[in-house]
């Protein structure tokens, strides 16, 4: 995805996961899985105990509403911080 296209989706689906959030649970309808804006990205254990820290791997990732991607690690579980990949315009 380019940065562009993303910088221009990216404000408008955490829009409507705010204002779905905003309503009682029983109103809200998320985006099917398949509407959910992903980005690909990067994600690399930053545990200095696990077999793979320091490794980059490739991942998809989903956008939250807050705009922070999270991840976490396939082999020791601990959180990461996923860095999306955008091709520049
Ligand atoms: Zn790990």
């Amino acid at each position: 995805m380019k940065r562009s296209d993303y910088n221009k989706k990216a404000p408008i689906f955490r829009a409507r996961l705010v204002a779905e959030g905003k309503k009682p649970r029983d109103e809200q309808v998320w985006p099917e899985f398949e509407d959910w804006l992903q980005t690909p990205g990067i994600s690399t254990c930053t545990t200095p105990s696990c077999v793979v820290f320091g490794q980059p791997f490739p991942v998809t990732l989903n956008e939250n509403a807050d705009g922070v991607h999270r991840g976490v690690c396939g082999r020791c579980g601990q959180l990461t911080v996923p860095v999306p990949v955008l091709e520049e315009d």
